[in-house]
C-alpha cells in the first residue's frame, strides 16, 4: 500500500512509534498517510480517496474541513490563543461551552470540568469520586465496577478501567481497585436456550453478588459506556440499563455514563443514557464534542457531586487538581462551533434517519456466508464475521480475518476498524442516505473478497 521510498514514509519509520501500531510491522509496511480530508472523504499520499468510515476515531460528527471549524479556531487564536483556568481564571469560551453543556445534557448534570482527551477525563473522574468519598467521610468506599471489553482510556488509572487484555498485558495494570463483569452481549455470552430477559436478569444478579460479596461500603461507582464501543459495538440487552442504575441507587453506588463515542448523536439521540432510560450522576464527553479537531473533553455532574468536592475544596483550601489545557479557549471556540453545527443542520436527527437506513442496509450482510451478527445502532454498528454460522464458533484469531477483511474494505475505498473478526462502522454524522448505501456495498464487496481469499 505504501511506496517505502517516499520520503515522508521513510522519515515516519525511522522517527516515530506509533499508538496502537505493530511496531515491528510497520517498519515492514510503512505507515499509511492520509494527507487531506472533506466532508465523509479523505486522500492518502498517493491520491486515493476513501470514505472515512470510522470518522476518524469514532470522533468527526461533521465531516472533515468544515469551514465553520476552522473560522473559529482562527477568531479565537487572534482573540485569546491561550489562557488557563487555574485559581479562578476563565475565559468566554470554557464559559459559553460549559453553559452549553450543562443546557444540552440531563437536567440532574449541572457543573462541567474540562480535560483534553477522554483518558484524561476518565483518570479525573476516579479521582473525583476517591476525594468526594474521602470528604464524605467513608475512606474504603474507592472500588470500581467495571466490564470485560470496556473502553475508557490508556491512562494508569484509566486504562484500569478498561476492560481490554491488550490494554492491560505487560503494562502491569490493573493498578486501582476495579472488578471486571460479564461484556452484555447476548449474541456472545447469552447461554444455550437463555433468553435475553434471562440474560439481562443473570447480569444484573452478577453486578448485585459481587457488590454484596465485595461489600457495597467498598463499591464507589460503576461506569460504562451506554454502547461499548472499542470493544466490538456491544449494544446492551433490554432492560440492562434500567437495572444497573436500580442497583446503584440500591447501594449508594455513583453511576458514571461513558459517553466519549456516544454523546452528541452517535445513536440517533443526544445522549447515549437517553436511548436507554437512565440519568448517570457522572457523564464523561469528548471525541464529537469538538469533531476531534482540536483535542476537548469534558465531566459532567451532578449537584451531590459538585457539592461534596466544593466542600473539600474549601476545607482543604483547593480541588488540588487540573491540566495546562483545561478548557483551552481555541479546544472550547471550537467544540462551541461544532455544537452549533450539530443542532443547525439536526444532525442527531439525521444519525436517527440516515442511521435506520444504514442499520436496514447492513442487516442483509446478515445472510452471507461469513458473518454471524450484524448488531448496531443510529450510525454505528459492527458486522462479526464467524467460522460457523449456527454454532458462533470464532475463526482461528491466528489468521487475523478481520484484519485482512479491513484490508479488503481499504481496497475498495472505505476505511472500517477491525476489532477482532468484527468490523466496525461509525462514519460523520453528516453522511447521507446514498453514501451509506454505498458503504454497505463496499464493505460487502470486502466480505466477498475476504471470503475467496479463505478458500
Ligand atoms: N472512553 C471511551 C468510551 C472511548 O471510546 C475513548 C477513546 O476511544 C476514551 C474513553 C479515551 O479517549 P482518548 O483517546 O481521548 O483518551
Amino acid at each position: 500500500m505504501t511506496d517505502l521510498s517516499n520520503s515522508l514514509a521513510a522519515a515516519d519509520i525511522a522517527h516515530s512509534l506509533h499508538p496502537y501500531t505493530n511496531a515491528r510491522a510497520h517498519e515492514d509496511q510503512g505507515p499509511m498517510i492520509i494527507s487531506r480530508g472533506e466532508g465523509i472523504y479523505v486522500w492518502d499520499s498517493n491520491g486515493k480517496q476513501y470514505i472515512e468510515g470510522m470518522a476518524g476515531l469514532w470522533s468527526v460528527a461533521v465531516g472533515f474541513s468544515e469551514p465553520r471549524l476552522k473560522a473559529a479556531a482562527l477568531a479565537q487564536m487572534d482573540e485569546l490563543p491561550y489562557y488557563h483556568t487555574f485559581t479562578s481564571k476563565a475565559h468566554a469560551p470554557q464559559i459559553r461551552l460549559a453553559e452549553k453543556l450543562v443546557e444540552m445534557s440531563p437536567e440532574a448534570l449541572t457543573k462541567v470540568f474540562f480535560t483534553n482527551s477522554g483518558s484524561e477525563a476518565n483518570d479525573t473522574v476516579i479521582k473525583m469520586v476517591w476525594y468526594l468519598n474521602n470528604a464524605l467521610g467513608r475512606p474504603q468506599k474507592k472500588k470500581f465496577l467495571a466490564r470485560n471489553k470496556a473502553y475508557h482510556g490508556v491512562t494508569v488509572a484509566s486504562a484500569s478501567l478498561t476492560g481490554l487484555p491488550g490494554n492491560h498485558t505487560d503494562f502491569d495494570l490493573p493498578a486501582i481497585p476495579v472488578t471486571h463483569l460479564t461484556t452484555p452481549h447476548y449474541w456472545r455470552f447469552g447461554a444455550q436456550g437463555e433468553s435475553e430477559a434471562q440474560f439481562t436478569a443473570r447480569l444484573l444478579k452478577e453486578i448485585e453478588d459481587t457488590i454484596l460479596a465485595e461489600g457495597p461500603e467498598t463499591i464507589a461507582a460503576f461506569i460504562g459506556e451506554p454502547v461499548m464501543g472499542a470493544g466490538g459495538v456491544i449494544l446492551p440487552p433490554e432492560g440492562y440499563w434500567e437495572g444497573v442504575a436500580a442497583l446503584c441507587k440500591k447501594y449508594d453506588i455513583l453511576l458514571v455514563a461513558d459517553e466519549v463515542i456516544n454523546g452528541f448523536g452517535r445513536l440517533g439521540t443526544t445522549f447515549g443514557c437517553e436511548s436507554f432510560g437512565f440519568v448517570p450522576d457522572i457523564m464523561v464527553l469528548s471525541k464529537q464534542i469538538s469533531s476531534s479537531y482540536m483535542p476537548l473533553a469534558a465531566i459532567l455532574v451532578s449537584d451531590a457531586v459538585y457539592n461534596a468536592i466544593a466542600d473539600n475544596s474549601a476545607k482543604i483550601g483547593t480541588f488540588g487538581h487540573g491540566y495546562t489545557g483545561s478548557g483551552h479557549p481555541v479546544a472550547c471556540a471550537v467544540g462551541l462551533e461544532n455544537l452549533k453545527i450539530i443542532e443547525e443542520r439536526d444532525l442527531v436527527g439525521n444519525a436517527a434517519r440516515v442511521g435506520a437506513v444504514m442499520q436496514a442496509e447492513l442487516a442483509r450482510l446478515a445472510d452471507h456466508p461469513l458473518v454471524g451478527e450484524v448488531r448496531g445502532t443510529g450510525l454505528i454498528a459492527a458486522v462479526e464475521m464467524v467460522a460457523d454460522k449456527a454454532a458462533r464458533t470464532p475463526f482461528d484469531a491466528k489468521l487475523k480475518l478481520g484484519a485482512k477483511a479491513a484490508e479488503f474494505c481499504n481496497e475498495q475505498g472505505l476505511i472500517v476498524r477491525a476489532i477482532g473478526d468484527a468490523l466496525a462502522l461509525c462514519p460523520p454524522l453528516i453522511v447521507t442516505e446514498d453514501e451509506v448505501r454505498e458503504i454497505v456495498a463496499r464493505m460487502e464487496r470486502a466480505l466477498d473478497a475476504t471470503q475467496a481469499w479463505l478458500a
